[in-house]
């Protein structure tokens, strides 16, 4: 019996992670800086560092609605105290508190110089102007000290951050109105097929609406660039170098989709070579064999192939990284689990493969179960997935129970 994990990559096909470094190689950041009100950031790539001018929190202030005492008041069991004013958030205690007494404090009330602790309402009886308790008391609870979120002089964010909403939330919090970014980066795209009809046309046989146009926009706008859609070219090599030198000139990044193979009405390298530098044009992935990359001009081109799962698996593991590094953001690890397999895969060798999985919680165990139905034309695996499952060029058996390495999908992207 043979082997699971026979070494039988195809010689003839780039491997993913020869391809991905071709790509990080060749793309560069662009260099236009721009000055964006803070609200306007969403998504951009911070382009200066910033530093903490203040501590955050700013001072020692309560997480809880309570009373702020001094644990030293406390010792011989003293468990009744006189209240003797209000610390609101915005409107501190501005008295000196004596022995025996406390002061009312709501969340992010100051404390008063010389408490250090504060008792939650809940385990209080109030009368009067007079409090009781009876629970234990530890010094410093419910105290917020000054620099536990950020300390002065810390570095806070560095160029390449990407602004995402806690990134805004912290810029707010040290009264960033406006700050440098990366602009917008510009992705030209466009479908190529004779048989692709716009969603208002009505279809003939052997025709269907152009779908990958749609699925990209929506990928592009989650990145955070500007989507620049071209339409639809049909399979003529004359119109598509003329879109790709239109798309050359106007944009950051070229993307098509359809064409990329080749079948006698596939143009898009030939018409690439003719116009430009082709760096590689077959990979050994699955989706997603005939990718073309290469460059137009100075514009980084990427020709994917034309089947709906194909665009968004070759676009979520090669091109988006790339369009980050454009952007202006270094490159990162994404993020990895290693988790067992729930039913076996058996599969022809030769690519590294992204199956299509579900994440699930099994008897409080992870697993990963690969979706029956894997082939490029189903993009209702993609919506049924929360993974891909990463199979390595030379595997073609994995048992249940056996560790695969999974790439979650993110929320955010
Ligand atoms: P191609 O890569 O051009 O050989 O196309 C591969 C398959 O994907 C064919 O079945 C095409 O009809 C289909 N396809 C190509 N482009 C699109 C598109 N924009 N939307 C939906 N399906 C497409
Ligand atoms: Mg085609």
């Amino acid at each position: 019996m043979a082997d699971a994990h026979d070494h039988c990559a195809k010689p003839d096909l780039l491997e993913v992670s020869e391809a991905e470094n071709k790509i990080q190689l060749a793309i560069q950041p662009i260099d236009d800086i721009q000055v964006l009100p803070l609200k306007h950031c969403l998504k951009r790539i911070l382009a200066e560092d910033f530093t903490a001018a203040f501590n955050i929190p700013r001072e020692r202030n309560s997480s809880m609605d309570g009373y702020a005492v001094a644990i030293a008041d406390l010792e011989n069991n003293n468990r009744h105290l006189r209240v003797v004013g209000t610390s609101w958030a915005g409107k501190p205690f501005a008295g000196v508190l004596k022995a025996g007494e406390c002061v009312r404090i709501f969340t992010g009330g100051i404390l008063p110089d010389n408490t250090d602790t504060v008792i939650i309402q809940e385990q209080v009886t109030q009368s009067a102007d007079a409090i009781y308790f009876q629970a234990e008391i530890i010094l410093g609870d419910n105290v917020r000290y000054p620099g536990e979120s950020i300390k002065q002089g810390s570095t806070v964010m560095t160029a390449g951050t990407q602004l995402l909403p806690a990134e805004i939330g912290m810029l707010a919090s040290l009264g960033i109105v406006s700050l440098k970014v990366y602009r917008q980066l510009r992705v030209a795209f466009f479908s190529t097929g004779d048989e692709l009809r716009s969603l208002t046309e009505t279809l003939e046989s052997g025709q269907l609406y152009d779908s990958n146009r749609y699925s990209l926009n929506a990928l592009l706008e989650q990145v955070g660039v500007t989507p620049i859609d071209m339409g639809v070219v049909p399979d003529n090599p004359e119109q598509l170098r003329e879109t790709l030198i239109t798309a050359a000139n106007i944009s950051d990044v070229i993307i098509s989709t359809g064409g990329a193979s080749v079948g006698d009405a596939d143009f898009i390298q030939p018409v690439m070579e003719s116009i430009g530098q082709l760096h590689f044009g077959k990979l050994a992935i699955k989706p997603g064999k005939p990718l073309i990359f290469g460059n137009i001009q100075k514009t980084p081109f990427f020709g994917l192939p034309g089947n709906p799962v194909s665009v968004m698996v070759t676009f979520m593991i090669l091109v988006r990284p790339a369009l980050f590094k454009r952007m202006g953001k270094p490159t990162h690890q994404s993020l990895q689990i290693k988790t067992p397999l729930s039913h076996p895969i058996r599969r022809r060798p030769g690519r590294q493969e992204y199956q299509r999985g579900i994440l699930s919680i099994d008897n409080n165990q992870l697993q990963v179960t690969a979706l029956s139905a894997q082939g490029s034309h189903i993009l209702n695996s993609m919506m049924c997935a929360n993974c891909f499952i990463v199979i390595p060029a030379e595997t073609h058996l994995i048992n249940a129970g056996e560790n695969v390495f999974v790439l979650p999908f993110s929320a955010d992207l």
